[in-house]
């Protein structure tokens, strides 16, 4: 078990091990899923493992993705069908070892006369999907029974819909489940700590950290550096005179209430300006759309957010595929936007660069950026086979499950659906969560707060339990209330504070601070766009394409 401390207060604690425990096996930079996975799968094999990140768990890419575990049905039309087969593989594998967190989502791609694609086209490439996934998935329904279950649906010249099927999670909270679980095996993790600078010699790497929060810093020496930085990869690369042509891309999307667009699959929907692939779903109890895709300046260590730009390219589809929806700026509860590492080719549009992941080894110092969410396993894997010379003890164990089982007891605990989701969110943890809500809260401490699928019992254990060092970590990554309630969950803000500042241990002064900096933070780069989020994407020149 892990000595840094994630408990409120915890921090002093933490470093203090941190600074005593100078030599470790591998330090991993980088707290996305990318890092969180190479954590996890180090540590079950008994290294001593140190994971930092500059910023929150999961601040990066891996909180703003489209939160799809998907195959890739694009490889196989580009006829790459081996990618397809290891995330398909992957994707059954995460369904299976952690429902509740990785549910399965159906799609549907309507179709219509004269467009592309056409129904027997895309019924083989769904054959050749369900083939991969050995599970029969798809299947078309006429156009009668569409309009009928979809009224809202664009009806002209519409012939029919085929629907199959991928999976959904909570980014942030997959993250944060792979932390937990490498913790268990003895992985220090902490937010808020930069890797600042790194030196090789023969022995090993020296590593000076920095707590971005206090300011305090300190050296550590490992026998492997993982630069798992994502979009960021070049800034340590740069200091051992290395550097990859990585074209940084943004995608936005935003967040609508379901009432206004009641959809309970993820159309998949080619927008008509430019033919790409649109998703419209579901996701904690509102509607979602998105994502953009455009070039985006070299990323600073700031936030980004949608553009006006976007923001109508998303209302355009809507209002082309959902005419009687009748969606409107107004309608937008929120918005976020991500920025993905793609290891140039060249390619006219960032859309058509490969999504795959890349690991370059320099000496030490092994870097990874790339990939997806949804094979985070497989890009451990092999990060830490470039690791095997120094550490040989990392030898590979392919089939090993990243999530130790949840007790099957809880399910008597909760209504069915809190107790799916609770397991799957917390795995073993769920059990201590219902627990103390009965003790406290009450029973209504497991109701979902209206509008979310978010109970006040998950906030109590966030607070209490999961190395909240800004309200901003709570509201966006930990909980995703700043995304699913109007105005960013501020008018929860006063219940809030009376619930979970005791277990902050947050001064008056320091709740009041920390409410002013997420009220900013919220309305520049999660609401609707702004001048800093305008600025912030000022220097892109891509098309969104
Ligand atoms: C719009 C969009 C939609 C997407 N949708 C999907 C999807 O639906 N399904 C899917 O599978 N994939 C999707 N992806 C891809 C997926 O989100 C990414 O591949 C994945 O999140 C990358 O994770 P990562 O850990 O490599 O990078 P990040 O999550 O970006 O993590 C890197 C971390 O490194 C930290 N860091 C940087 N420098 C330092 C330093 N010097 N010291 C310490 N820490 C540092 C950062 O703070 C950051 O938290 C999407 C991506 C985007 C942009």
């Amino acid at each position: 078990m892990s000595i840094t401390d994630w408990k409120s207060g915890g921090r002093e604690q933490s470093w203090r091990a941190l600074t005593e425990n100078t030599h470790w096996d591998i330090v991993i930079a980088g707290g996305g899923v990318t890092g969180a996975g190479v954590a996890r799968e180090a540590a079950r094999r008994g290294l001593r493992v140190l994971l930092v990140d500059r910023q929150d768990f999961s601040w990066g890419t891996s909180s703003r993705s489209s939160k799809m575990v998907h195959g890739g049905l694009r490889y196989i039309a580009q006829g790459d069908v081996r990618t397809t087969l290891h995330s398909v593989k992957e994707r059954e594998r995460l369904m299976k070892e952690a429902p509740g967190l990785v549910d399965l989502m159906p799609y549907m791609m309507p179709h219509y006369d004269g467009r592309f694609p056409g129904r027997f086209a895309f019924g083989m490439l769904l054959k050749v999907y369900d083939l991969l996934a050995r599970r029969k998935y798809h299947t078309f329904h006429g156009a009668d029974s569409v309009r009928e279950r979809y009224p809202f649906l664009n009806p002209d010249g519409l012939t029919g819909a085929s629907e199959f099927a991928d999976a959904v999670t909570d980014d942030s909270r997959l993250v944060m489940r792979i932390l937990h679980e490498a913790r268990r095996d003895g992985a220090e993790v902490l937010n808020y700590v930069a890797v600042d600078r790194t030196e090789q010699n023969a022995d090993g790497v020296t590593i000076s950290l920095r707590d971005t929060v206090g300011g305090a810093s300190c050296k550590v020496t490992a026998s492997v550096l993982v630069n798992a930085t994502g979009v960021w990869v070049n800034e340590l690369r740069e200091q051992l005179g290395q550097s990859a042509d990585v074209r940084p891309a943004r995608g936005s999307h935003i967040v609508i209430p379901a009432e206004r667009l009641p959809v309970d699959v993820s159309f998949t929907i080619l927008h008509p300006q430019d033919q790409r692939p649109i998703f419209v779903y579901p996701w904690e109890g509102r509607t979602v759309i998105g994502t953009t895709d455009l070039d985006h300046p070299k990323p600073d260590n700031g936030e980004v957010g949608i553009t006006r730009r976007e923001m109508d390219y998303l209302l355009a589809l809507a209002a082309f595929q959902f005419p009687e929806a009748g969606i409107q700026e107004k309608d937008v509860i929120s918005s976020w936007a991500g920025v993905r590492p793609l290891v140039a080719s060249g390619a006219k549009n960032s859309s058509k660069e490969s999504r795959d992941h890349t690991v370059w080894k320099d000496g030490r110092v092994v870097s990874v950026s790339g990939g997806k969410l949804t094979t985070f396993r497989l890009i451990a894997l092999d990060v830490l086979k470039e690791a095997r010379d120094e550490l040989p003890e990392c030898e590979v164990d392919k089939k090993a499950p990243v999530f130790t089982i949840t007790d099957p007891a809880i399910a008597s605990l909760a209504s069915e659906q809190m107790a799916h989701r609770l397991a799957g969110f917390y795995g073993r943890d769920a059990a201590e969560i219902i627990g103390t809500a009965k003790a406290h809260g009450g029973a209504e401490d497991l109701e979902p707060i209206p509008g979310t699928h978010t109970c006040w019992a998950e906030l109590r254990w966030q607070a209490a339990s999961e190395a909240v060092v800004h309200l901003d970590d709570l509201m966006l990554r930990r909980s995703r209330l700043g995304l699913l309630l109007k105005n960013g969950g501020l008018d929860l803000l006063p219940d809030l504070k009376e619930r979970l500042q005791p277990m902050l241990g947050w001064s008056d002064e320091h709740w009041a601070a920390e409410v002013e900096r997420y009220r900013r933070l919220w309305s520049q780069f999660y609401s609707l766009p702004s001048v800093q989020s305008e600025q912030a994407a000022k220097t892109s020149e891509g098309e969104i394409a």
